[in-house]
């Protein structure tokens, strides 16, 4: 942890609006269970911290992508949760990651056999979750590898089949017919398996309303603010704010040329000043944003440098921006999907890439 002096930035993460955000999903779900999918370092802002306060409210089943990260997590929640490794277990990690008391989620009959063998050698009953490929091509059992074990029995000897899972493509466009087609696909391929729970929907699956909801949602990105439902109000708080220090201030005359490749030349007299903070801390360097301080907002000007931004601060009464200030880059002001919006990208990108060079408060 970069300590506050030491640090150029602060990155404030507000436990109370992830508590929030979990609540409302899973009153939205009613009797459907919520998970937290907490991979990526909880896309970034802190796996522990953040399951911590989930196993609170009674959250008792976590994802992540990697078995490493699961290790992780489970040494910090102890043996209460389930804890599902997305990614399916790497070859050769399964008995780490069986004795850890983790679920491999198997996405083919190779990483199912290899759970198989992980659990004859164990010599015991392993939990195991079948990812049928729904329709989005990326993970989970082909309808084929579906058949192939509805047919053998044997195929899931020593296995427990806790869960039977599904991912949408296009659960951020409700209107998309993608969504009604991998329910019906889902439906099918989970009818030729053994009776299990089943689990479909992410953030903005579970928008999509109580059909796509079946007994366990996993929602990552509604629980860390991200709006779930593009195009509509977010019905999510906000739980980031990001601010950067002001190294130093400068006036400039006219037509003077600003930062690499001096894309921008005042027009006039301009006060600008310089933020401690850049694309190495994740900021992206196409998001030509702003800066806001008491509620104004400051315009980048130039590029974006690795370890800092110039701002134009002429909106200030002068003197009211000094070395040491902070100012608001995310926020009340300007949330992750705005900026993700500058950088022609998306709010998981933008989360999942800010840097460790912050200065991290939990608050
Ligand atoms: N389920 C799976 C299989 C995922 O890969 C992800 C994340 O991409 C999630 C659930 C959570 O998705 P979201 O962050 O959109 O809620």
């Amino acid at each position: 942890q970069t300590s506050a002096a030491e640090a150029g930035a602060v990155l404030r993460i507000d436990l109370s609006a992830v508590r929030e955000n979990y609540r409302q999903l899973q009153s939205r779900l009613g009797s459907t269970r919520c998970a937290g999918v907490v991979k990526a370092d909880s896309y970034g802002l802190g796996a522990v911290q953040v399951a911590k306060v989930l196993a609170k409210e009674g959250c008792d089943t976590f994802f992540v992508a990697h078995a490493g990260e699961g290790l992780t997590l489970r040494a910090a929640l102890g043996q209460g949760p389930a804890i599902y490794i997305l990614n399916g277990t790497p070859p050769g990690a399964e008995a780490e990651t069986a004795a850890a008391g983790l679920t491999t989620v198997a996405n083919s009959l190779e990483q199912l056999a290899a759970w198989r063998e992980a659990a004859r050698a164990a010599g015991r009953k392993l939990p195991v979750a079948l990812q049928v490929d729904s329709g989005m091509s990326r993970l989970g059992m082909m309808p084929s590898e579906v058949e192939t074990l509805a047919a053998d029995a044997s195929l899931l000897d020593g296995l427990d089949v806790v869960l039977v899972m599904s991912h949408l493509a296009c659960a951020d466009e409700p209107e998309n017919p993608a969504n009604a087609a991998q329910k019906q696909a889902f439906d099918q391929l989970r009818a030729k398996l053994p009776a299990a729970p089943a689990s479909l929907a992410n953030s903005s699956g579970i928008f999509l309303g109580p059909d796509y909801h079946y007994d366990l949602a996993r929602p990552g990105a509604a629980i860390y603010g991200i709006n779930p439902t593009p195009g509509h109000a977010n019905p999510m708080r906000e739980v980031i704010r990001l601010e950067a220090k002001v190294i130093q201030t400068r006036t400039l005359d006219k037509d003077i040329g600003i930062g690499y490749g001096h894309t921008f030349r005042t027009t006039g007299q301009l006060r600008a000043a310089t933020i401690s903070l850049g694309y190495a801390d994740g900021w992206h360097r196409r998001a030509a944003a702003g800066a806001y301080f008491n509620g104004v907002r400051l315009p980048f000007i130039g590029r974006v440098s690795m370890d800092s931004i110039i701002i134009d601060i002429s909106a200030l009464p002068e003197g009211a921006v000094k070395a040491g200030d902070l100012v608001e880059l995310i926020g009340s002001h300007q949330t992750v999907d705005d900026v993700a919006g500058h950088a022609g990208t998306i709010g998981y990108e933008v989360l999942t890439g800010l840097g460790h060079r912050f200065h991290r408060i939990y608050e």
